[in-house]
């Protein structure tokens, strides 16, 4: 007693093709199609089907894979009856939406906090096949993300040839248990991406070797990194091969340095014929060295040197944002390069240094850190500095740091203060031109402490170090 309208469904990667397919399509149809009536009075199509049939006579594209059912039977049979034709559609299908027709009872049964109760989307199983693994290779990404991907034996799968599929990272592999020479299952993930679904360990040829991550950059043996909380094992080393066509392109962006006319196709043909190494090299490129590119010529090398060489005047945040440490956006560039108007000072600070400027969480203070450990990004940056980058605050913005009242000063607040909360505390002393970080040591300038100031007070007396009351705060920055 429901009718149930159904068509074709389309995952979220199989629907891409399905719109390229219906785009590909010409078709105009007429208005005259209409029924008069519908043309001169409001339509309110009181069904899903009616509406469908509404937006085809209106010259609009609907899916013409549909059946309006009258019972749960007819749309097991119309899935059923998919199952293997939607193989010959022109484009990729992962199921069958089923939504009920009456629009009042769509309205009564409502939505879930997700989900609205009246459609639901029918899937097929993914085609499954088993095959060998050859081998495992790990890709750098432009971000520096390595992937294991499994070299397979060819196989097909779900209309075409596949001969890798993706291992995703590291917490994947260890789960699959998977060991060289495997028989494995692959699948397509929503009909796309080929993964690899479970490990055969019974065919599992003897003394097998597992596969593991490795620890070091395969495309330059530095130390790879993994966050404990996180999928992702990456290469930090900015001079990596792999990752420095992709670094030079962000470099170049708009929002970063800038530079006009160095696109994707010089990028690739710099670093594949070895004259770039590192967004650093990029300084030292000469005319000579660029025309004899696949299509530059004399015009547009000149014209590339030139945006380079401008390239140079770009502020401080905006080559921290260029330097593509994660999570430095163009945000959090301008707030870190705000409160270390150097890159000496930046790369000085602690990570709990970091992480005490206001909107800089625990994990991008780490991030940032750790980038500035990196043996070949501390030479980065001086090989920039000595190109005449702009890696510091310029001199009007750093003068205004310094006329603070406190000068650049370094303070620690502990315990309980009168009337300020730390908050309120931290912006009188930013405003003022000084610094808050959160641990003390010999580069803290006073100690402000309140009630129940504790082990931060006996260190700070131990070194030395000034210790000031809340009274003594404002009156230094002339607050009282
Ligand atoms: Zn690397």
């Amino acid at each position: 007693f429901f009718a149930y309208t159904i068509y074709l469904g389309a995952g979220e990667q199989g629907s891409r093709g399905a719109g390229e397919q219906l785009a590909s399509e010409s078709s105009s149809p007429s208005v005259s199609s209409l029924p008069s009536s519908s043309i001169h009075s409001p339509i309110h199509p009181s069904t899903q089907w009616a509406a469908l049939e509404l937006l085809q006579a209106l010259g609009f594209r609907v899916n013409p894979n549909r059946q309006l059912c009258q019972s749960a039977e007819d749309v097991q049979n119309y899935y059923d009856q998919w199952a293997t034709r939607r193989l010959q559609l022109s484009y990729l299908t992962d199921g069958v939406v089923v939504k009920l027709n009456d629009f009042a009872l769509q309205q009564q049964l409502g939505f879930t906090q997700k989900f609205p109760r009246w459609a639901v989307a029918l899937k097929y199983p993914a085609e499954e096949v088993p095959t060998l693994l050859e081998s495992v290779s790990f890709q750098v990404g432009r971000t520096g993300a390595v992937t294991p991907v499994a070299e397979l034996r060819p196989v097909q799968l779900a209309g075409t040839t596949v001969a890798r599929a993706t291992l995703h990272n590291a917490d994947r592999l260890a789960e699959l248990d998977i060991h060289q020479g495997d028989t494995i299952i692959v699948r397509k993930a929503g009909e796309i991406i080929p993964e690899v679904v479970r490990v055969l360990a019974e065919l599992r040829p003897e003394n097998a070797i597992k596969v593991t991550m490795p620890t070091h950059c395969p495309q330059c043996a530095s130390a790879l990194v993994k966050p404990d909380d996180e999928a992702v094992t990456r290469c930090i080393n900015s001079s990596c091969p792999a990752i420095v066509q992709g670094a030079i392109i962000h470099w170049a962006r708009r929002d970063a340095l800038d530079i006009e006319g160095l696109g994707e196709k010089w990028v690739k043909q710099l670093v594949e014929q070895g004259l770039v190494h590192s967004v650093a090299d990029l300084y030292s490129l000469t005319e000579a060295d660029l025309e004899p590119l696949d299509r530059m010529g004399k015009r547009l090398a000149e014209k590339l040197v030139g945006a380079i060489a401008a390239s140079k005047a770009r502020p401080w945040p905006s080559v921290l944002y260029a330097l593509g440490l994660r999570h430095v956006g163009t945000v959090n560039a301008k707030t870190l390069a705000q409160h270390f108007p150097t890159v000496d000072a930046l790369a000085a600070a602690s990570p709990e240094e970091i992480a005490t400027v206001h909107t800089i969480g625990p994990e991008i203070a780490q991030a940032v850190a750790q980038w500035f450990e990196v043996p070949a990004n501390q030479t980065l940056i001086d090989r920039l500095r000595q190109a005449g980058l702009q890696l510091a605050a310029d001199e009007d913005q750093a003068q205004a740091a310094e006329a603070g009242a406190l000068g650049g000063k370094t303070f620690v607040l502990t315990g309980t203060l009168p009337t300020l909360t730390r908050p309120e505390a931290t912006a009188l002393i930013e405003a003022a031109g000084g610094k808050v970080t959160s641990s003390v040591s010999k580069a803290t300038g006073y100690l402000v402490a309140g009630e129940k100031a504790g082990s931060k007070l006996t260190k700070a007396e131990g070194l030395g170090i000034v210790i000031l009351s809340e009274a003594d705060l404002l009156a230094l920055i002339g607050q009282d």
